[in-house]
């Protein structure tokens, strides 16, 4: 079998890496992450990730709670680079080297983003974690993942969810839901269905850059999709 894809950007939202608790890490979640990330790494797929931050604090659950929405957003990229060292000490110990690069430069704990290096760290095999976002409040991890994909020239951006795909409305309320193999970017802005936000899906359709939204919480998954097989729903011009 070979990959379909040789150099992937893999998006995991914050709230994947909680599982059945409310808050946090789930130590079944990351190590379970970890180990699809490894197996593709062992067989020579470039492997980039963008870390959510979601299950630990959002900006915009903030500003509730009276925080500006800049700070909250500075906090929300903050709990990111908590995850991205989660991942990076999981990934480790599974015996696949990494490097965290941050868009918010904390140099005593990582590097900050170079995009050449990163393409280094992806030659040599290892697993590059890019943490704090696009480094910029008002924006999500999911731009994140089309910026940096596009940065180090992934060949997709595989947006992991909870549901396996794009379907035309909520599977979780409505049991007719039709689920999409492959849509187009302007039928996702026109339908306005939430698949990642519109800055994202914008950057990925201005750059055709295809975009992989499947479920992340199956174990295995990873691996299906960068060989080809058909699960979730491909987003492409
Ligand atoms: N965030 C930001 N700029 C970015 C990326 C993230 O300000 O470029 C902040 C924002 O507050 C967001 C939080 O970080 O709510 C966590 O990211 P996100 O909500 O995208 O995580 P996910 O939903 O994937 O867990």
């Amino acid at each position: 079998m070979t990959p379909k894809y040789k150099r992937v950007l893999l998006k995991l939202s914050g709230e994947a890496l909680m599982g059945e608790q409310e808050y946090g890490i789930s130590s079944h979640m990351i190590n379970m992450f970890s180990r699809q990330i490894v197996e593709l790494a062992d067989l020579g797929i470039e492997v980039g990730v963008v870390i959510g931050g979601g299950n630990i604090f959002r900006g915009l659950s903030g500003e509730e709670q009276g925080i500006d929405r800049v700070t909250g957003d500075h906090m929300g990229m903050l709990a990111t680079v908590i995850n991205a060292l989660a991942l990076q000490n999981t990934i480790e110990k599974l015996g696949v080297q990494t490097r965290v690069q941050t868009g918010l430069e904390i140099p005593k704990v990582a590097e900050p983003f170079i995009k050449r290096k990163a393409q280094r760290h992806l030659e040599k095999g290892r697993v590059v974690i890019f943490g704090a976002g696009t480094g910029n409040p008002y924006f999500t991890t999911d731009t994140a993942a089309a910026l940096r994909a596009m940065e180090i020239d992934a060949d997709i951006v595989m947006k992991g969810t909870k549901v396996d795909g794009i379907f035309d409305k909520d599977p979780a309320k409505y049991a007719d839901a039709k689920k999409y193999d492959t849509i187009t970017y302007s039928e996702v802005i026109a339908q306005g269905l939430k698949v990642m936000d519109t800055a994202a899906i914008s950057l990925c359709m201005d750059n055709d850059l295809p975009i992989l939204v499947f479920d992340s919480l199956v174990d295995g998954n990873i691996k299906k999709a960068v060989f080809g097989e058909v699960i979730g729903t491909t987003v492409v011009k």
